[in-house]
């Protein structure tokens, strides 16, 4: 589960085109990082993938199945923000049960899921804490956590570490690929930052304004790059 397939999909803002027609497949278990230059366009269709925006034209299915219309809370993806998002008067058990309680899950079922969630993330001393209380890369793991108990087909990540500093962001990008590895989910992870990119994709996707320059391994990008824009932007030698 969690293969997502973009076809033809294009989104206009007004008069302006942010993403001409677009075509991307994600197998299941891929983790897909969406780099490029600012404005690029990669949150807009991270938000499409997500339900979060509404595509201007063509579709987006989910395991096959077209999610188009769709609602966001429907199609069964989680996704986490730079901004944590998390609810500062609830503890962090409550921050991590919260989306379970939402679905109408019983007390005892969400008190056992969070304490496995938070056994995976480290979070078992700090269940009773609050956000403020908490660091910025504790604050980040509970909304990992968060995403994680819902068991989604694929987790959308939008830059979650640009607000962490640069030590404890080379700490998160390690845990969330660890994290990756355990669970198999996939992911889609837009960053603008190449070695973010480099040291956490299976495949990464390219783009710019909006057009996908190239897709591949970072291997791929990095020995093969299409033309001067992706080697530049990769930091290869072509
Ligand atoms: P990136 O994530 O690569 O920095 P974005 O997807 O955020 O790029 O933005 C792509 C383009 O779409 C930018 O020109 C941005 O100004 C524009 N844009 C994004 N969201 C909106 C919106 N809600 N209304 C109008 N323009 C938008």
């Amino acid at each position: 589960m969690g293969s997502i397939t973009i076809s033809k999909v294009t989104k206009h803002f007004g008069a302006l085109e942010v993403i001409p027609p677009l075509d991307l497949h994600i197998e299941e278990g891929e983790f897909v990082v969406f780099v490029g230059p600012s404005g690029c366009g990669k949150t807009t269709l991270l938000r499409l993938i997500a339900g979060l925006e509404d595509v201007t034209s063509g579709s987006v299915a989910i395991d096959g199945t077209d999610v188009t219309q769709v609602a966001a809370a429907r199609r069964g993806l989680a996704m986490v923000f730079q901004s944590y998002a998390l609810y500062p008067h609830m503890t962090v058990r409550e921050n991590i049960g919260f989306p379970l309680r939402m679905a109408g899950i019983g007390k005892a079922e969400i008190a056992r899921k969070v304490e496995t969630v938070a056994e995976t993330l480290n979070l078992t001393g700090h269940l009773d804490a609050r956000p403020g209380q908490m660091s910025g890369g504790q604050r980040q793991r509970v909304a990992i956590g968060r995403a994680i108990v819902r068991e989604p087909k694929a987790f959308l990540f939008d830059e979650p570490l640009s607000n962490l500093d640069a030590s404890l962001r080379v700490n998160m990008r390690l845990e969330i690929s660890e994290l990756h590895q355990r669970l198999q989910t996939t992911a889609i992870y837009v960053t603008h930052d190449q070695v973010e990119a480099m040291t956490m994709a299976t495949k990464i996707v390219v783009l710019r304004s909006g057009i996908i320059e190239q897709v591949g391994s970072p291997m791929e990008l990095y020995n093969q790059p299409r033309n001067l824009f992706v080697a530049g932007f990769i930091g290869s030698p072509k």
